[in-house]
C-alpha cells in the first residue's frame, strides 16, 4: 500500500473510530457483534517477507487485542454466531503453515498469556521437514515446525488444526483421492502426532475459488467441526457458524485496525457462496467479504 493510501486510511480509521466504536457496543447489546478472526503465518526478526511481521509488530497486535476486545477460541466463536450471544468485541487468533520460528517468540507469548489460539499445520512438510514451496520460490526456504514442537504446543494448550498433507490448491484437483488424503487423512495424521482429536480445517490460499464444494463435503464426512477461509470477512450472528471467515494480520497497524474497528464496507460487499454439508445434507448460504484491501494470494497462504 502506497504511502498516501495508507495515511489516507489511518485519517479515516480515525475519524471513523467513535461512530463504529458506538455501533459495535450497539450491536454487542443486541448480542450481534461482529466477530473477528486474524491468521498470521510467520512471526520473526528475520527474512522479511508478505507472511512474515516482526516480533515487536506481533506483541503490538496482541497488547492491542487484549486492550480491546475478549479474546476467545474458535469454537467460542461458533458458539456465539450459533447462539446470536455475541455480546462483547471479541477475536480470535489463528496461524497458517507451520513456520519453525513461532515457537521462539509468538507462540510463547500467546502461552504466556493464556490466549487462546489455533495453529493450522500442513502436515508432510512438518513430518518430512520440507520447506514451503512459496519460500523455495523465493530461494529462502525456511525452517518448518518439528513433529516435537507441534505435540508441545498442543501439550501448551494451542488448539492444532489441519491445513491440508501438502499445501494443495483445491480449486485444482479434482481427483476424489487426492481430496481425500489432503483432508480425511492429513487429520488423521495430525491426530496421531500429537494424540488429540483435530477439530478445524483451514484453506490453504482460503479465497472463495479454493472453497470447492468437494473438498466441503469431505471436510463434514471427516468429522471436523468447521473451517477457515482467508479471504477477509467477519462472523455474524444467524449466518452459517460451520464457515469461519478470517482475515489477515496485516503488519501495516492502520490496515489492522481498520479491520477490527468492523469497517461496514467489508460486511456490505459480501458475495454469496453456497454449499451442502454432510451429513445432515443441510443446505448452507455463506455470505463472504471481499473488501477494497482483500489479501492477496501472496498473504494468504
Ligand atoms: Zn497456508
Amino acid at each position: 500500500m502506497s504511502s498516501t493510501k495508507l495515511a489516507a486510511l489511518n485519517a479515516l480509521t480515525r475519524l471513523a473510530r467513535p461512530v463504529r466504536r458506538a455501533r459495535l457496543l450497539q450491536a454487542a447489546k443486541q448480542g450481534r457483534a461482529p466477530i473477528s478472526i486474524s491468521f498470521y503465518h510467520r512471526v520473526s526478526d528475520t527474512h522479511p517477507n508478505g507472511w512474515t511481521i516482526s516480533n515487536d509488530q506481533f506483541l503490538r497486535h496482541i497488547d492491542h487485542c487484549q486492550q480491546h476486545f475478549e479474546m476467545i477460541g474458535l469454537d467460542e466463536v461458533q458458539r456465539r454466531v450459533r447462539t446470536s450471544q455475541s455480546h462483547t468485541a471479541a477475536i480470535s487468533i489463528t496461524f497458517d503453515d507451520g513456520y519453525g520460528d513461532n515457537v521462539d517468540f509468538a507462540m510463547p507469548l500467546l502461552i504466556q498469556r493464556g490466549i487462546p489460539c489455533t495453529y493450522f499445520v500442513t502436515t508432510a512438510n512438518v513430518r518430512d521437514q520440507i520447506p514451503f514451496e512459496h519460500d523455495v520460490n523465493l530461494g529462502v526456504p525456511l525452517p518448518v515446525n518439528t513433529i516435537g514442537q507441534i505435540r508441545e504446543l498442543a501439550d501448551a494448550g494451542i488448539e492444532i488444526g489441519c491445513h491440508t498433507r501438502n499445501h494443495v490448491d483445491f480449486s485444482k484437483i479434482h481427483d476424489p483421492e487426492v481430496i481425500r488424503d489432503e483432508v480425511a487423512r492429513a487429520k488423521d495424521d495430525l491426530e496421531q502426532m500429537i494424540g488429540r482429536r483435530v477439530r478445524y480445517f483451514a484453506f490453504p490460499f482460503g479465497m472463495p475459488a479454493q472453497l470447492t464444494q468437494a473438498a466441503i463435503e469431505v471436510i463434514g464426512e471427516s468429522g471436523f467441526d468447521g473451517f477457515c477461509s482467508a479471504f477477509g470477512a467477519y462472523n455474524l450472528v444467524d449466518r452459517d457458524w460451520f464457515h469461519l471467515r478470517r482475515f489477515h494480520g496485516d503488519p501495516e497497524f492502520a490496515r489492522l485496525q481498520n479491520w477490527l474497528s468492523i469497517d461496514p464496507r467489508k460486511i456490505r460487499q459480501e458475495p454469496t457462496i453456497r454449499y451442502f454439508l454432510p451429513p445432515a445434507r443441510s443446505f448452507i448460504e455463506t455470505r463472504a467479504t471481499i473488501g477494497e484491501s482483500t489479501p492477496s494470494l501472496a498473504s494468504a497462504h
